[in-house]
């Protein structure tokens, strides 16, 4: 198993061995699913010996961002989350492709539900395993009967582990109904997102994805290709909301997050996208996306933190 590799988790201030890294089965954070969290990538460039975390300061402001809406008092300052997740990587000897989950909790001893602290940390990072090829080839999508959570109730701007029941429902329905993956609409019948990814469509050659009101988490591979949508191909994306029916008529359809990266929905509901292939925008976006993460267009290098030579 791959994670026999890692040795080293960081928890609650320090190192400790991976058979360890353990929490009590009624703290809020078990019982309440009272966890925000992170998933940010590195990647390992093997010429220079080195990894890149992509977006590092990004998914740390959205950490925070996320304890200040879930009334998590940060146990340490950002730079301190910084440092940890570095540290974390060296000591594990990492070379190659990692996916790190920072995880922030409540870990108080009478597990109540309102408990305020204490608040603990871990910070794991995990050789990242090769997505599948049907990411390449692109997805069979159904639209799932569930709707996504709402800013009215449990927001899915706080990335926070209980929001991931609602994802879970979905997912696995999709699944039980043949699909390999789901889209979710919103409580106004207008689409969110994925069950762990945002969704973009292309109609008339224009990038459209849900309005960052429309129940989504705000992702940060979406806003990355925005940017580069518009700045390495001149396409300015609308930000807007999508309809279902606009689904199954799309030019084209993928799924982007930091795990997933971009990967081509080929039909919705049994409707083909694109023919059933991956459309000629999303072939383009994920090559240029694949290069601004693993550093070939140097552009963007001041989005990759690098690891073992960090000064931090
Ligand atoms: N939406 C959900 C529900 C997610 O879990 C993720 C993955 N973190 C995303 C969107 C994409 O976010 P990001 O690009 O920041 O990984």
């Amino acid at each position: 198993m791959e994670q026999t590799k890692v040795k080293y988790l960081f928890l609650n201030g320090g190192f400790v061995p991976y058979e360890d890294a353990k929490i009590h089965v009624l703290t809020p954070a078990v019982k309440y699913g009272a966890t925000v969290y992170e998933g940010i990538r590195g990647y390992f460039v093997a010429e220079e010996d080195e990894i890149y975390l992509f977006r590092l300061d990004d998914h740390l402001q959205r950490l925070f961002q996320s304890m200040e809406l879930a009334w998590m008092k940060p146990p340490f300052s950002l730079e301190d989350f910084r440092r940890n997740t570095i540290d974390i990587i060296k000591k594990n000897e990492f070379r190659e492709d990692i996916h790190i989950r920072i995880m922030v909790f409540v870990l108080s001893d009478d597990g109540s539900m309102t408990s305020l602290g204490p608040i603990g940390a871990a910070i794991a990072a995990l050789p990242m395993g090769r997505g599948s090829s049907k990411s390449e080839t692109g997805l069979h999508c159904g639209i799932s009967s569930w709707r996504r959570i709402s800013d009215s109730s449990t927001p899915p701007r706080i990335k926070c582990s209980g929001n991931y029941q609602n994802s879970r429902l979905a997912g696995v329905e999709a699944s039980n109904h043949g699909y390999d993956n789901v889209l979710i609409l919103n409580e106004n019948g207008k689409l969110s997102e994925g069950a762990g990814s945002n969704v973009f469509m292309v109609r008339r050659g224009i990038p459209i994805t849900p309005a960052v009101t429309n129940n989504i988490l705000e992702g940060i591979t979406r806003d990355t290709l925005i940017r580069l949508f518009h700045e390495k191909h001149g396409l300015k994306t609308e930000e807007r909301d999508i309809d279902r029916t606009e689904l199954y008529v799309a030019e084209e359809l993928f799924y982007c997050g930091t795990a997933m990266e971009v990967v081509p929905i080929i039909s919705v509901d049994k409707h083909l996208i694109s023919e059933g292939r991956v459309g000629r925008l999303t072939q383009t976006i994920k090559k240029t996306y694949v290069e601004t993460v693993r550093g070939r267009d140097p552009e963007h290098n001041g989005w990759r933190s690098p690891v073992y030579s960090s000064k931090k």
